[in-house]
């Protein structure tokens, strides 16, 4: 991803991947750290879309799908606890 130097500047930086996963696991909507190539340090993204999403927000949406639609896979889940 390009990083124009306004962003840069403007966003919170992290000094690491783990860092910028804590604060995207405590924001209320999804966020996803990458790697800025002018400070070498993390910023958090919004914009997901079509991105890898990171463990905790799989996990979220798996949870969210859980209790609205049954799906096989999970509903099998849920049965054998
Ligand atoms: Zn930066």
């Amino acid at each position: 991803m390009r990083t124009r130097p306004g962003i840069c500047g403007r966003k919170a930086r992290f000094a690491s991947e783990e860092s910028a996963l804590e604060a995207a696991a405590k924001a209320p909507f999804p966020l996803r750290p990458y790697r800025c190539g002018l400070c070498r340090n993390w910023h958090l993204t919004s914009r997901t879309k079509g991105m890898k999403l990171p463990r905790f927000e799989i996990e979220r949406r798996r949870v969210t799908k859980d209790s609205t639609q049954a799906q096989p896979f999970v509903s099998s889940e849920v049965e054998t606890r």
